[in-house]
């Protein structure tokens, strides 16, 4: 084997790169591979890929940190001319190591990727020799390139939206999961109409029309917008939100008894509606005896709060029901609710009738916004990993690695 074809195989250059020379630079204790285009891949536009007439050197020679060789760090050195594409004006060259405004080859690229989705900050850090600002880069890049090579809206029928919020509530990202594969495929900076309405764009008339499902929460703009992109889907609501917005309503009784009891001076009463917090809030089958008590001290001393325990009890439990049962007592506790002279709950009831359509889908579809939930919960994570990108496109790309299928394989696979 010639002693240049051992280079390229070790950088992992492809066949339309030629290795000219190789030296090495005392001063930055490195490996150096001088390398050019061959004649087919040279000339080419940056951005498009397409032949483009030459227009000068730019600036000159210039060097891509490869893969390391041993514990020496190794460049590809190579001159960077312009060229002058129809679409793109002037631009520098393509070259067949790299990725365009990269200063990484591919193998190295993916590698980095690689170990974002798998290792902690430090671990890539530190075994790539390179600055985590660096990484929020390279993955972007990454990510944008598997993304164009990997149609990830194909097939999609059932989807879940869901927003997730960061850094103490001052940013927000909408999220797109597919609940056939279970993969995060889509992510935007925002929570509005317009965010959403970029995902549908994207997607495209003829497949948004084809989608059959969609989870949510219940924010109004998320159905409003499906409801306008498309048409076909049914829109399933979670009962895990409804049985939240019930704690929430039990929770607003409980603060108001409360604070009448203070207001009245009436200091014991105060004390175990305080106390009594947990144990209204828990299953009753994960009640301890002792809360068990306090639940039978409100139920005999407290009527409008037990009975807005009991009404958060009772919901629960519907969505425990088949579909047909559920419904029908789902309507009796409507009923019932709007009766109990309790505020909190007279509210619920309403919001809960307006979204009766979208729990009954969900209900029939066996459909929870688990997944979604689950993605969550993860990207969350990611945002303190994420913390010393530059942009929230490197936080999306990153949790696409992760989450979206979009991880390249390591450089010896
Ligand atoms: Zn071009």
């Amino acid at each position: 084997m010639r002693r240049v074809s051992v280079w390229a195989r070790m950088l992992k250059l492809e066949r339309t790169t030629i290795v000219e020379d190789v030296s090495f630079d005392d001063a930055a204790n490195a490996i150096v591979v001088h390398v050019r285009p061959n004649k087919h891949a040279e000339g080419r536009c940056g951005e498009c890929g397409r032949r483009a007439s030459w227009y000068d050197r730019g600036d000159g020679r210039r060097r891509w940190r490869a893969l390391d060789l041993g514990p020496l760090r190794a460049y590809l050195e190579a001159e960077a001319p312009r060229v002058q594409c129809p679409d793109h004006g002037v631009i520098v060259a393509q070259v067949p190591w790299a990725r365009h405004a990269a200063g990484f080859t591919y193998a190295f690229e993916d590698m980095v990727s690689w170990l974002a989705a798998h290792c902690s900050k430090s671990a890539v850090q530190d075994l790539m020799r390179i600055a985590w600002r660096s990484v929020g880069r390279v993955v972007t890049r990454v990510v944008a390139d598997a993304q164009r090579e990997h149609d990830r809206f194909a097939n999609l029928a059932r989807i879940g939206i869901d927003e997730i919020s960061y850094k103490r509530r001052q940013y927000y990202l909408t999220v797109v999961v597919d609940h056939d594969t279970g993969r995060l495929i889509w992510a935007a900076p925002g929570r509005s109409e317009a965010t959403l309405r970029k995902f549908f764009d994207e997607l495209g008339e003829e497949r948004s029309y084809r989608i059959t499902v969609v989870t949510a929460d219940a924010a109004d703009w998320i159905r409003r917008v499906v409801k306008e992109r498309c048409p076909a889907a049914e829109i399933c609501l979670d009962p895990f939100h409804i049985v939240s917005w019930a704690t929430d309503a039990l929770d607003e009784v409980r603060r108001l008894v409360w604070n009448d009891a203070r207001f009245m001076g009436q200091k014991a009463l105060a004390k175990e509606l305080k106390d009594a917090r947990f144990a209204l809030w828990k299953n009753p089958e994960d009640l301890s005896e002792r809360q068990k008590g306090r639940l039978a001290l409100i139920a005999r001393t407290n009527a409008p709060l037990y009975r807005a325990y009991l009404l958060k009890e009772k919901l629960r439990q519907v969505f425990q029901l088949p579909p047909d049962q559920a419904m029908v007592l789902l309507d009796n506790w409507i009923a019932w609710a709007q009766r109990s002279r309790l505020k909190p709950f007279q509210e619920l009831a309403r919001k809960i009738r307006s979204h009766r359509k979208g729990i009954e889908n969900s209900l029939r579809r066996d459909l929870s916004n688990a997944i979604v939930e689950s993605a969550n919960t993860k990207i969350r994570l990611l945002t303190r990993v994420a913390f010393g990108f530059h942009s929230p496109m490197a936080l999306i790309a990153l949790a696409m690695l992760s989450l979206g299928g979009c991880c390249p394989a390591l450089p010896h696979d």
